[in-house]
C-alpha cells in the first residue's frame, strides 16, 4: 500500500478530479462517478462507474507498460483512485478509428460500422468551449502545441496502442471501434496519460455489434455500467463489491 499523503485538488475535470501529493513527480487521479457526453452538456452520476474505470484503466495500463508503452500509471490507491506520474499535458487528443462511427459518420457522410483499412488517425484540439475543434500537425507545430518530434511519437505510439488493444479486445470478444488517447511529457519522455476505459473509446460485442462503451449513455440506450462491467469481466479485470 502506498505512504502518498493527498494533497490540494490540483484541476476537477468531467470525470475524473487531480489532486497533488507529497510527492512532487507525482499525483493522484480520482475516477467519480459523473459521466458526460457532449462537451458536458449532458452530466449523470453512474453508480460504481468510478470503481469500475478505476480498475479497467489500471489493468490497460499495466497490459500497455508490459508491452513496452511508457504509461503514466505508478499504482492503485483505492477503488476510485490511482497514483500517476505528474505530466505536462499536451492539450491534443490523439484518436484512430479501425471502424466509422461517431464524428466521423457526422463528417464525411460515410455508414457507421464500415471497416477502415487502413485504420484512420486524426488529432483533435482538447477545448470543450470550442467543441474539440479537429487539428492537423500544422495547427500543433504553428501554435507551438508539441514538436515535431512529440508528434511523430504520439502518432506512432497511438498506432502501437492500436495493434496490443485491438488484439486483446478481439481475443476477449470486442471490436476495438475507435479511441482516444492523451499524452503528456516526463522528464524529455512522450507518456501516455489520462485514461483508457469504456468513456473513451468505442467497443462492441464481435457477433452481435451490441455497443459497450459510453454511446450507450450518449444515446440514451441505458445499462451503460453494466456494460463496462461486461467488457471488464471479459477482459479479467477484477472489480470490487
Ligand atoms: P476533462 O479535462 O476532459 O474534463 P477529466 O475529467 O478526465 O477530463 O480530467 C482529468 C484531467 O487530468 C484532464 O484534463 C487530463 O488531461 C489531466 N491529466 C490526466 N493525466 C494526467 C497526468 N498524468 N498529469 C497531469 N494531468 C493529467
Ligand atoms: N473521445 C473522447 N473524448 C473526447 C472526444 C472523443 O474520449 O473529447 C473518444 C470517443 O469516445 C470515441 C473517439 O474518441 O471513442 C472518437 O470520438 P468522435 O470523434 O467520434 O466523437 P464523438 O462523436 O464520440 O463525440
Amino acid at each position: 500500500m502506498s505512504t502518498l499523503q493527498k494533497g490540494e485538488a490540483l484541476y476537477a475535470g468531467k470525470a475524473k478530479s487531480v489532486y497533488y501529493t507529497d510527492d512532487s513527480d507525482k499525483l493522484i487521479l480520482l475516477f467519480r462517478n459523473d459521466t458526460s457526453a457532449f462537451d458536458g452538456e449532458k452530466i449523470e452520476q453512474l453508480e460504481r462507474k468510478g470503481m469500475v474505470n478505476n480498475r479497467f484503466n489500471a489493468h490497460i495500463m499495466q497490459l500497455l507498460e508490459d508491452n513496452d508503452v511508457a504509461t503514466h500509471y505508478v499504482e492503485l490507491l483505492s477503488d476510485q483512485e490511482c497514483v500517476v506520474k505528474k505530466l505536462d499535458m499536451i492539450p491534443v487528443e490523439c484518436v484512430i478509428r479501425n471502424v466509422a462511427a461517431g464524428s466521423l459518420c457526422r463528417r464525411l457522410g460515410v455508414e457507421e460500422g464500415l471497416d477502415l483499412m487502413p485504420p484512420t488517425f486524426e488529432f483533435f484540439l482538447k477545448n470543450d468551449q470550442l467543441h474539440d475543434p479537429m487539428i492537423n500537425e500544422y495547427h500543433i507545430r504553428s501554435f507551438n502545441w508539441a514538436s515535431e518530434s512529440e508528434i511523430e511519437a504520439m502518432k506512432a505510439l497511438t498506432f502501437k496502442v492500436n495493434d496490443i488493444l485491438k488484439q486483446r479486445f478481439d481475443e476477449a470478444g470486442l471490436l476495438l471501434v475507435d479511441f482516444k488517447l492523451e499524452f503528456g511529457r516526463f522528464k524529455g519522455d512522450i507518456v501516455l496519460g489520462d485514461e483508457f476505459t469504456p468513456d473513451g473509446c468505442r467497443l462492441w460485442d464481435k457477433d452481435t455489434r451490441q455497443k459497450m462503451d459510453k454511446d450507450r449513455f450518449r444515446q440514451g440506450l441505458g445499462g451503460v455500467v453494466e456494460a463496462y462491467e461486461e467488457v471488464a469481466h471479459r477482459l479479467g479485470v477484477e472489480l470490487s463489491g
